[in-house]
């Protein structure tokens, strides 16, 4: 039976991709990365710049040779997929001043490109269609379950949580497993008790710890639409052998592969193998704040999302997906929180955290990037004279309830930081070294800002969003497709 699923869906991914070569016109572009990587910001100020005329764009060729006509939203053609919110998000970034409720679940927006192709043979008028799909980046993390029986997960989990650094995380739910009767008939109970720990475990490494932020099931961090649903209330126990038919060990192992067969699978084989090309959004400053240790688990979990784009051409889930991404940009976000001679320091940094990916980008079979930008700027630069010298500031509006140097702030006052200066070795960034800041500065702790104060398009209605490099990052995604 799901075999049969599996053809009629190659069957499916293989219509679609002749219909849109015939029309060259169709591009699915996945947009993904951890919890509060940045992604709503990002396609938010994707679609704004697109759709009004004024954001300045340079670097982004169909636009600045004044080629693309017309870009406009168009309903959203997957029935059984949310559509991203944009209006909303628009109208917190630009009336409100507020930064937009995160992504939480899967969800989808059509954008349409009427555009000019370059003159030559091919020249004339045409249009692109391209569907944004915002994904929690949690959830490429659960490809591994797909190779792992119960029992295996189950002793990689158990391993794992003994490591010291977790251990103290995982105590609550490490002490109630070791008192549990495997073999003992289930009750539900029980089995709702020992997920609820072991959820919790999960999640507080992942905010205690930034650095332990990469342990399937992804949607025990980012539940989607199951969030309370049974199909989450299952957890490792250790095992010994042979599981007893109708104990607690079964009824785990019975949950554990239907998360697999009902949650992990269809997202792989319906969205993930749908997508043409990738954004990974990372939030490097993050870790770097966090320490060393942060960025080096940063640096495993980009190879473990790289995992996801080479198993459909190498491994045995291939017979399962096949991904037909040929582009991937990393992207390091809120680089206004830096001065721009940080920027391609930022920029290298992200390099060096994806360079063991990237370096097996042939068997991806994909062209790899690396980006370092801001889609909305909240900060602007400034030189302040601090005794006799200048140092470089940016000053933004700290968001209510910021606090620097114990002073409180109210969402309307300006204040100038001096952010101090990334390493000029990137490897000195995985050492923890090397992290020289201005003078007294104390740490990578960065205010967050508002939002910067909108500005009327050329057309009066649409608002103009400052942004560093997103014009690079739409060439780099788009650019050949609107060429
Ligand atoms: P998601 O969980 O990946 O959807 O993350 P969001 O897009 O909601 O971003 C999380 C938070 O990061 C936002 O609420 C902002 O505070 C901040 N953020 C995201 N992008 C930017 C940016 O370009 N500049 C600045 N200054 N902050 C950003």
């Amino acid at each position: 039976m799901s075999f049969l699923s599996d053809l009629v869906f190659e069957a499916r991914v293989t219509a679609q991709s002749v219909a849109d070569y015939v029309s060259g016109n169709g591009l699915r572009l996945g947009v993904t990365g951890l919890s509060r990587a940045g992604k709503t910001v990002f396609i938010t100020a994707l679609v704004q710049a697109l759709t009004s005329r004024g954001t300045r764009l340079p670097v982004f060729r169909a636009e600045s040779e004044g080629r693309i006509g017309r870009a406009y939203l168009q309903p959203q053609p997957d029935d059984a997929v949310p559509r991203f919110a944009v209006e909303d998000h628009v109208r917190a970034l630009t009336v409100e001043r507020s930064w937009p409720d995160s992504t939480r679940r899967i969800s989808e927006l059509r954008l349409t490109i009427d555009y000019e192709r370059q003159a030559g043979w091919r020249g004339g008028p045409s249009t692109l269609t391209l569907d944004i799909v915002d994904y929690p980046g949690e959830w490429l993390l659960d490809l591994p379950l797909l190779g792992k029986s119960y029992a295996q997960w189950s002793q990689e989990t158990l391993e794992a949580s003994a490591a010291p650094a977790r251990a103290p995380l995982a105590a609550d739910w490490r002490g109630f497993t070791a008192l549990l009767h495997t073999d003992a008939p289930a009750t539900e109970e029980v089995a709702r008790q020992c997920a609820d720990l072991f959820t919790r475990y999960l999640r507080a490494s992942r905010t205690e710890l930034y650095a332990l932020s990469t342990l399937p099931p992804g949607r025990f961090l980012m539940p989607g639409d199951l969030e309370g649903s049974p199909a989450l209330t299952f957890a490792p126990l250790p095992i010994a052998g042979y599981i007893a038919p109708g104990s607690l060990a079964a009824t785990m192992e019975r949950r554990y592969e239907s998360y697999k067969a009902h949650v992990v699978k269809p997202f792989f084989r319906d969205h993930f193998a749908r997508l043409d090309r990738q954004i990974v959004l990372v939030d490097v400053l993050t870790a770097l704040n966090s320490g060393p240790a942060a960025v080096r688990d940063l640096q495993d979990a980009m190879t473990d999302v790289l995992q996801a784009y080479r198993a459909g051409r190498s491994s045995l889930l291939s017979t399962l997906f096949r991904p037909r991404i040929d582009r991937i940009l990393f992207a390091a976000t809120k680089a206004d929180h830096l001065h721009h001679t940080s920027h391609d320091r930022l920029e290298a940094i992200l390099r060096v955290l994806t360079a063991r990916a990237i370096a097996k980008a042939e068997d991806v079979g994909a062209t790899i990037d690396v980006i370092a930008l801001a889609a909305v700027r909240a900060t602007r630069e400034a030189s302040v004279k601090h005794g006799s010298e200048v140092l470089d500031a940016i000053v933004g509006t700290p968001l209510p309830g910021e606090t620097i140097d114990g002073i409180g702030f109210d969402g309307l006052a300006e204040a100038a930081i001096f952010p101090g200066e990334l390493p000029a070795d990137p490897k000195a960034a995985l050492r923890g070294d090397g992290l020289a800041l201005g003078e007294g500065e104390g740490d990578y702790r960065f205010v967050r800002f508002r939002p910067p104060l909108p500005e009327a398009a050329l057309d009066g209605q649409l608002t103009v969003l400052p942004h560093i490099r997103l014009d690079r990052a739409l060439q780099f995604l788009l650019g050949d497709k609107l060429a």
